[in-house]
């Protein structure tokens, strides 16, 4: 079903880029580099690279390039998506006439090719869901309603990997490794049940937020209309009410982000007693936990919150909540009328995005969401070949031993974290390409002509999946991407990173031009996700994955003033005038970018072994370094996108990504950045953690 736009926000490398509506023909490459792999062309040499290095870097590529209609953001990462979406959907299309029946190359064609039938889905209008309907109108009492929400639970969020933190469901479902008893899975429990994006759409009294407010709520009658709902203005009303109290019960991003006032232990008898309301029985034995007794409950207020509020608001208000939200939940999979609906406000009004992507383009997401490994294990046969996985491996080996070096240099971290650290490195295991296992879908029924059929099912063999690993030992090799993704992740219980095959491709990586270039550009994001299993949250996960920090309070303190500085320095950059980056909520992003970009520029020094290095397109080699990083980071974002992230992304906006360079030494002795210049840090200012 449509999922919700995953707020990827934490760990993986970028937001935004697995959002439903992206993308447009790649008809060029990314850029237009030189044999070098330097975009000459989209340089502007009007700025000063001391006073706008993305500016400088990007500028004439910025100003030459529209943003497709279809999509909220274009960039290195979109462009890279789009190339590997277009592949993605020939792959699937030949898998339909090839693959054996009932295989799951012979079901990601079968998907597909059900999504792509708008007649059959015009013409079944509205039946599909109907008996969903049915059992909402048949809800008579509270228990009853309590089942009907345990019904919607779903594998839909991920506190640490993915990140995603938001679910339209009442609450939302992560089974993982339990944070302090790596050996086993929780259940891990979280708020939900808003449709938009945060409790800041709510409740947030700016100007921009009241109107948005105001187009939810038309939003919300539009959908009951074409759902033939009578009195639809009145029941919105009282939906978005009941929404706005929700959201007043929910901790915010920042706090949702903070894995020690997370990690709480519920047993089954607890829920009754510290968070009454909800007939929990009723709940978790719809939900398929009817047996489970441990829970982690992240939010534990908001959970309390929303218990009450399914007691004491009106059941006629939640049977129309439990109306509004199916057909929201479903829209992908409904007649045109639901899908431009869903797009006015989520695509248009959210993100400001001009158009819907043409429908193939939305089938390749919502294949990729079914049966995503399905997909990527085609994806690396065909494009992903074993001499690129070494090279790629190899680049990671001296990421890694660089890293050791610098581990080994710091000077204010005490002897015994050193130690510790040192081992964590050494036993954390790196996935490039794809995973060691493939996923099965023997088991998923996928049906030609049943695209409605196929999403829920789909949706429930996912959630069984994931209660199916309760009981059972803890499977380290599962990778929490897919290979087809163009992204990167640090998995910090698991002690684990992913590099999918896609982001291994130009201009992140690109066997075709220097080495140098491909360690500004992938290397800094191996560095970033390597030096996440050390900054302030890798910090409170020892080498097992345990939650038990094992850094001194000497070593935290420093670690803390350093990213105080980096914090006061994103803080100073404003997009627009009313807004300006939360250096707070993106903090741990940003010093894995400051440790990414250090640690790739010494891990590419030490392949020189002592050699000088050399330049080329009229550039030193340390420009061409800094360069490719901030060329690797070139975006546009439309103005309600930018806004968006802001309010709900643990990662900066790519521009001020690229300005991490100002952070290095080695950047101002390359492009001669002297004081007076607006990017010009003191050394003393500058931030090293790593
Ligand atoms: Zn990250």
């Amino acid at each position: 079903m449509t999922r919700t736009p995953s707020q990827t926000l934490r760990t993986p490398l970028f937001a935004g880029i697995t959002l439903i509506f992206l993308t447009a023909i790649p008809t060029a490459p990314a850029c237009a580099a030189s044999a070098a792999g330097v975009d000459l062309t989209g340089i502007d040499q009007a700025v000063k690279p001391g006073d706008d290095f993305f500016a400088y870097a990007n500028g004439a590529w910025l100003k030459a390039t529209p943003i497709p209609a279809d999509r909220s953001a274009w960039g290195a990462g979109e462009i890279v998506a789009e190339l590997t979406r277009k592949r993605t959907a020939e792959l699937i299309q030949a898998a339909a006439q090839t693959a054996a029946p009932q295989s799951d190359a012979s079901k990601i064609g079968t998907y597909y090719a059900a999504y792509m039938d708008e007649s059959a889905i015009e013409s079944a209008g509205l039946k599909p869901l109907q008996p969903g309907l049915d059992r909402i109108a048949a809800i008579a009492d509270r228990t009853a309603l309590a089942q009907a929400l345990g019904a919607t639970l779903r594998a839909d969020v991920d506190v640490l990997n993915s990140t995603n933190l938001h679910t339209e469901n009442l609450f939302g479902l992560w089974v993982a490794q339990d944070l302090s008893d790596p050996t086993r899975y929780s259940p891990f429990l979280l708020q939900g049940g808003l449709v938009m994006p945060d409790r800041d759409f709510y409740l947030n009294p700016s100007q921009k937020m009241a109107d948005i407010r105001r187009q939810y709520q038309a939003h919300i009658a539009k959908v009951l209309t074409l759902a033939q709902l009578p009195e639809a203005t009145a029941r919105a009303a009282r939906i978005f009410e009941l929404e706005r109290r929700i959201a007043e019960a929910h901790w915010s991003r920042q706090d949702s982000e903070q894995v020690l006032k997370g990690n709480n232990h519920w047993t089954r008898a607890d829920f009754a007693q510290r968070a009454p309301g909800l007939d929990w029985k009723g709940y978790f034995a719809a939900a398929g936990l009817g047996q489970q007794e441990q829970f982690v409950v992240w939010q534990p207020s908001a959970v309390t919150g929303i218990s009450a509020l399914s007691a004491s608001e009106s059941l006629e208000t939640w049977k129309d909540w439990l109306r509004f939200h199916l057909l929201e939940h479903d829209s992908a999979y409904l007649p045109k009328a639901f899908v431009a609906e869903h797009f006015d406000f989520h695509g248009h009004i959210l993100s400001g995005t001009p158009e819907i992507a043409p429908r193939w383009k939305r089938a390749v997401d919502e294949t990729n969401d079914a049966l995503g490994e399905a997909v990527g294990k085609l994806y690396v046969q065909r494009y992903f070949p074993p001499d690129e996985k070494a090279r790629a491996e190899a680049m990671v080996k001296n990421l890694l031993a660089a890293f050791a070096v610098r581990i080994d240099r710091l000077e204010w971290m005490a002897p015994q974290t050193r130690t510790r650290a040192k081992a964590k490195l050494a036993a954390l295991k790196v996935g490039v390409g794809y995973p060691d296992h493939w996923r099965s879908f023997a088991g998923l029924q996928v049906r030609a002509g049943d695209a409605f059929g196929n999403a829920e099912r789909s949706e429930r063999f996912e959630l069984e999946h994931a209660l199916k690993k309760l009981g059972t030992p803890v499977n380290r090799s599962e990778w929490a991407m897919q290979p087809q993704e163009v992204n990167a992740v640090n998995l910090p219980a698991m002690n684990a990173i992913n590099f999918p095959a896609a982001i291994l491709q130009p201009p992140f990586f690109d066997p075709a031009r220097p080495v140098l270039m491909d360690y500004g550009a992938i290397g800094a994001v191996i560095g970033h996700e390597i030096s996440h299993s050390f900054d302030d949250q890798g910090a409170l996960f020892d080498a097992s994955g345990r939650l038990q920090n094992w850094w001194t309070p000497a070593d935290f303190a420093h670690f803390q003033a350093a990213g105080k500085r980096l914090a006061e320095q994103f803080d100073a950059y404003r997009p627009f005038p009313d807004i300006h980056v939360n250096g707070e909520q993106t903090l741990s992003e940003n010093i894995a970018d400051v440790a990414g970009l250090s640690d790739a520029y010494d891990a590419w020094r030490l392949t020189l072994n002592g050699k000088p290095p050399t330049g080329a397109d009229g550039f030193s080699a340390d420009q061409m370094f800094f360069l490719s990083f901030a060329q690797s980071w070139r975006q546009k974002v439309r103005e309600p996108a930018l806004r968006q992230r802001i309010v709900t992304d643990g990662h900066a906006p790519d521009q001020y990504r690229a300005d991490t360079v100002r952070n290095l030494d080695a950047w101002y002795a390359a492009f001669d950045v002297k004081p007076g210049a607006k990017l010009y840090l003191a050394p003393a200012e500058r931030v090293r953690v790593w």
